[in-house]
């Protein structure tokens, strides 16, 4: 990733034909600073969770034979916890790191997008299992030409977020229609929205609204991913906050690519 945007740093300083030194000097300073923010940001989020897998796993080790079986599984499950939420930090950076490169060339193919949300939505069962899933999305909706791998890490990140941000027990719906030559699918939850001054940033990479909670587990990346996937295969994407209630709405327009789905054609 750090090469990634060095070289793209480099690339956009060599295309200034005409800068003098000092813009140079103060260009080559900006990059040096941006490499340092996103190393410190990237160091925190991999040794956050790493301390606490050595400490539970040092604990274990240490002092097995003085823990009750809940003591032991409470320190095993964290264990299991971090790890996994490394394993998600890493996944996001390699994709970050394909998008960077331009090296992403999505694998089209006609998909009814009802199925990629069902895919979505069983990789993060255990995810939402505190909340109560909504799901409606019309059996004669059109199909699109997507990369089925990115769509469904799009509305995976989108659900994980949704069931992050609003509390357990409240309600998580995806919705689908057709909008003239799109779909939408729409990703909607009852928790506290987003401040409108943030509505843009978010999909900035490392950004997030509550700098200091730690307690929702987050990369920043999640959101700016979903923006790259979805524009790489032509498509936009927008947050914006219910106006029924409090809560955050995702939208994903993505372009129809059959007007009538594949099974009406056939009759
Ligand atoms: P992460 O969730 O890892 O912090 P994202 O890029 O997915 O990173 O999201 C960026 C920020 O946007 C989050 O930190 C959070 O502040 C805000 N956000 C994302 N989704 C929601 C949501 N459904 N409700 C409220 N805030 C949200």
């Amino acid at each position: 990733l750090f090469d990634a945007l060095a070289d793209q740093a480099a690339l956009a300083i060599e295309r200034v034909q005409l800068v003098s030194d000092v813009d140079r000097a103060r260009l080559a300073a900006e990059t040096d600073r941006l490499r340092g923010a996103l190393l410190s940001s990237i160091s925190h989020d991999l040794k956050t969770p790493l301390a606490s897998i050595m400490g539970s796993a040092g604990t274990l080790k240490d002092f097995h034979e003085n823990l009750d079986d809940a003591a032991r599984l409470e320190l095993l499950s964290t264990v299991i916890d971090e790890s996994e939420r490394l394993s998600r930090f890493i996944a996001n950076l390699l994709d970050m790191t394909r998008l960077g490169s331009g090296t992403m060339e999505p694998n089209y193919a006609l998909h009814f997008a009802g199925d990629i949300v069902g895919t979505a939505l069983s990789r993060a069962t255990k995810i939402t299992a505190g909340h109560v899933m909504r799901v409606s999305i019309p059996q004669d909706l059109p199909m699109v030409k997507v990369d089925a791998v990115l769509l469904e890490q799009v509305l995976f990140n989108l659900i994980d977020n949704a069931a992050k941000y609003a509390p357990e027990n409240t309600a998580i719906e995806i919705r689908g229609w057709a909008d003239g030559d799109s779909i939408r699918l729409a990703v909607i939850d009852e928790g506290s929205g987003i401040p409108a001054d943030d509505l843009e940033r978010i999909f900035d990479s490392f950004y997030r609204v509550r700098k200091g909670d730690f307690v929702r587990a987050g990369t920043g990346l999640g959101l700016s991913i979903c923006r790259g996937f979805v524009e790489a295969m032509g498509g936009r994407i927008k947050a914006a906050n219910r106006t029924d209630r409090t809560g955050a709405i995702f939208t994903v327009s993505l372009p129809i690519a059959v007007q009538q789905p594949i099974s009406q054609e056939i009759k």
